[in-house]
């Protein structure tokens, strides 16, 4: 008898609308698609394949939305943890303009989706970047001119006054605001994304890990109480798939990342905070990220434990950062604490491919998922339909493996981390 995995506590475990629990698998299946993983990647995908015809199943090792989906920032960002910018110096122009072409485009989708089936997620429009230094400005008016050229007309700079006007905090000597950016509850999205792909009559199995995979037509999957045979596979464990496919786990780090939750504020102190509702994240590299919740609590993450080391202080470690962004909310009750895996790449650019013709993965958002796994799963569908140009574009960047092999990988990310760390406070 194995112990079932139940969501971590978490503010948004708390207030989580009520789902059903999905039963294991036992004995055998049949679909046309079957998903590893119920996570944003393969929720978005299930439904874009469910939504197209096709009949199909989804293994969770634990429970919907259990990974990072069910307890991140809930921050749309557009584009990618990497620019476009960046992948035109290291890619090419065309290579760019194919990914700059779709950077909108999972914000839209996690939209409509919220929309056609009616999904209570408590979304809300706007996210802001804070810059801390002129340095960090000029790169937010530098994006600001990428994003425009790329077709984005909902963009406004803010300069220092400006942006004390959506934030009240001392540290910041301006802002980019994206109206087309966006946060939500992220485990009421998952929620509800699973409860519209069941509508259309695709089958979710929780607390079923897969343990193997014999390739081949068809693909068979097996747990430990039964397996499915698919015509195709689609691989959306990421930072909790371990060694399941080792090819993948070689070009990944799946790193720990710590949130918590205030007590509730009033409605005055919240207001003067936040007065639009947008959520922030600032420019640095270890980035903070923060955003009020829809009863009024400051959630805020940041800082990075390489390896996905699980700390026990999660409280000590971000408190200080909270109260130096908010000198004002000194001595706040602090509700909830948690820590996720966000799986990391080398490039820190997405990884989306095929392991042989009929299972594909796609991996490694490096800590901005939210939108991009929601085009990830459209780019999957399409590719299993068969029109696979956009989802080739991404293909065809290199997946490199992290150097130093699984022993000196984490020491290694630790320094890059301590690095990184060290420049922020430099403000270089
Ligand atoms: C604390 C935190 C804050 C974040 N904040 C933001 C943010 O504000 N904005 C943003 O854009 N991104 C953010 N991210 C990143 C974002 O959450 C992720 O990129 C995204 O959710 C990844 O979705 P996924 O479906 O690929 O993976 P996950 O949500 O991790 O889902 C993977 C699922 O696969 C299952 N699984 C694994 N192996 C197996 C197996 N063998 N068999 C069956 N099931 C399996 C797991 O149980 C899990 O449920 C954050 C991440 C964390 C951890």
């Amino acid at each position: 008898m194995t112990t079932a995995l139940e969501y971590p506590a978490s503010y948004y475990a708390a207030s989580a609308n009520p789902a059903p629990k999905r039963p294991a698998l036992t004995g055998a299946v049949h679909c046309d698609v079957c998903v590893i993983g119920a996570g944003y990647t393969g929720l978005s995908t299930a439904l874009e394949m469910a939504e197209r015809g096709y009949r199909v199943v989804v293994l969770e090792a634990a429970r919907v939305g259990w990974g990072a989906s069910g307890r991140n920032g809930g921050q749309i960002v557009n584009s990618y943890s990497r620019d476009i910018d960046v992948i035109e110096r290291r890619h090419g122009k065309s290579a760019a303009a194919r990914i700059g072409a779709m950077a909108f485009e999972g914000g839209a989708i996690i939209r409509e989706r919220v929309e056609r089936y009616g999904i209570s997620c408590d979304l809300k429009a706007g996210n802001l970047f804070a810059a801390i230094t002129p340095k960090q400005m000029r790169e937010l008016e530098e994006r600001r001119a990428l994003w425009e050229s790329l077709g984005h007309r909902a963009l406004t700079l803010l300069d220092d006054r400006q942006m004390r006007g959506e934030v009240d905090s001392p540290r910041y000597v301006g802002g980019l605001l994206d109206g087309l950016g966006g946060h939500i509850h992220p485990l009421n999205l998952a929620l509800g994304e699973a409860a519209a792909l069941e509508s259309l009559g695709a089958t979710i199995f929780e607390q079923s890990a897969v343990e193997q995979i014999v390739y081949g037509e068809p693909v068979v999957l097996k747990t430990r109480a039964g397996q499915v045979s698919a015509s195709f596979v689609v691989v959306a464990g990421n930072a909790y798939l371990g060694q399941l496919i080792p090819a993948l786990a070689e070009k990944t780090l799946p790193c720990g990342t710590q949130m918590i939750a205030t007590e509730p504020l009033s409605e005055e102190a919240a207001g003067r905070l936040l007065p639009n509702g947008h959520c922030v994240e600032d420019c640095n590299f270890l980035l903070d990220y923060y955003r009020l919740s829809a009863d009024r609590r400051l959630l805020y993450g940041g800082g990075t434990v390489y390896g996905a080391r699980e700390s026990g202080e999660i409280e000590a470690q971000i408190r200080p950062k909270l109260e130096r962004t908010f000198p004002q909310l000194a001595g706040v009750r602090i509700d909830y604490g948690w820590t996720g895996n966000f799986s990391l790449t080398l490039s820190r650019l997405p990884q989306l491919g095929r392991i042989g013709p009929n299972v594909y993965f796609s991996q490694g958002c490096s800590g901005h998922g939210v939108s991009y796994t929601h085009l990830a799963g459209r780019l999957l569908a399409e590719t299993i339909q068969g029109q696979s140009e956009r989802f080739d574009a991404f293909a065809a960047l290199p997946h490199q493996p992290f150097p130093g092999g699984r022993l000196l990988r984490v020491p290694l990310l630790t320094l890059g981390a301590w690095y990184y760390g060290w420049r922020d406070r430099l403000g270089i």
